[in-house]
This record gives C-alpha cells, sequence and structure tokens, in this order.
C-alpha cells in the first residue's frame, strides 16, 4: 500500500464504515463507536480494523 492514499475501513465493533487518510498524523477513531481505527506510525497508518478498499 503506498502512503497517502485514503482507504476505506470498516470498524471492527461497530461496522461503520469509514474513510481515512492512509498516512494520518493522529490517532483515528471510529466516528460511531469511538475506538481506535488507525494509528500514525512513523508517517504511515497503523490499520488497526479491516480495510475494504484503498481509493486513489
Ligand atoms: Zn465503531
Amino acid at each position: 500500500m503506498k502512503d497517502s492514499k485514503f482507504i476505506k475501513v470498516r470498524c471492527g465493533k461497530c461496522k461503520n464504515e469509514q474513510i481515512i487518510f492512509g498516512k494520518c498524523s493522529t490517532v483515528v477513531r471510529c466516528l460511531v463507536c469511538g475506538i481506535e481505527l488507525a494509528t500514525p506510525t512513523g508517517g504511515k497508518s497503523d490499520v488497526k480494523c479491516n480495510i475494504l478498499e484503498v481509493l486513489d
């Protein structure tokens, strides 16, 4: 997966689908239930949920 892409993910807890940046600088949380979806690790997102799609 390349950096700086948007990725569509599904929250493992509430199944909310959300589009997040592939290169986040802060922790990304689910907008519905608030669990962590991705954390920044050296310029790249460490995605902790199901990736559905990588968007250009
Ligand atoms: Zn959720």
